[in-house]
């Protein structure tokens, strides 16, 4: 499958902002927005920065997103089209089935640093769902699920590190505690307030809608 291999801290100083993609470096001085501030990236990214509207801004919003959750743009349309087949508001529900991928879980639930760790935690079989493993980045998780880190990849220094931090990251209300360490139940299904108040959705259906 095909998956983005450049620098992760150029997407963030191409969408002017801090996309957190690094895990623990997003919060230090060396992160590269802290280093460099928000011009996009390359030798004249300086004079490239202006207001955009209109297509643009709509463009760069969906960008963002796709970039937030580490979805291309073949994956990220159809979601897309299953979030417009959908009952309720067609941003939301795009937004909700992006939060109920397993990568985005086992992030969110502080097994991982990043999402791009625990993408690589799915992909190399660290991650079971209801006891059984599943390396499906894509799988859609639902409420009565218990995602958990198989036993032997508890001792692994990454997810052990990540998931002392993660108590100060605290988790959305639709994920918690499973009943033993390193586990996580899917109590609900994600509200808008969960998912990251710096998206405005709107502008992705726009953009689709054209
Ligand atoms: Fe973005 Fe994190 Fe890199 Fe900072 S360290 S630019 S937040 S990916």
């Amino acid at each position: 499958m095909a998956r983005y291999r450049d620098a992760v801290c150029r997407l963030c100083r191409r969408e002017g902002g801090k996309l957190f993609l690094k895990g623990d470096r997003c919060y230090k001085p060396s992160c590269a927005i802290e280093k460099r501030g928000t011009n996009p990236p390359g030798q004249h990214g300086a004079a490239r920065r202006k207001m955009v509207q209109g297509y643009g801004e709509q463009l760069r919003e969906k960008q963002k997103v796709k970039r937030i959750y580490f979805v291309l743009e073949k994956q990220f349309r159809n979601y897309f089209e299953k979030a417009r087949r959908q009952k309720g508001v067609t941003g939301e529900n795009l937004l909700f089935m992006l939060e109920r991928r397993l990568d985005n879980v086992v992030y969110r639930s502080g097994f991982s640093t990043s999402r791009r760790q625990a993408r690589q935690l799915v992909n190399h079989g660290h991650i079971t769902v209801n006891g059984r493993k599943v390396n499906i980045p894509s799988f859609q998780v639902k409420a009565g699920d218990v995602v958990t880190v198989k036993d032997k990849s508890q001792k692994n220094p990454h997810v052990e590190g990540a998931w002392q931090t993660a108590v100060g990251r605290g988790r959305p209300s639709w994920l918690s505690a499973g009943a033993v360490d390193y586990s996580v139940a899917v109590s609900g299904t994600p509200r808008r307030e969960d998912v990251d108040a710096n998206i405005n959705e709107q502008l992705i259906v726009e953009l689709y809608s054209k």
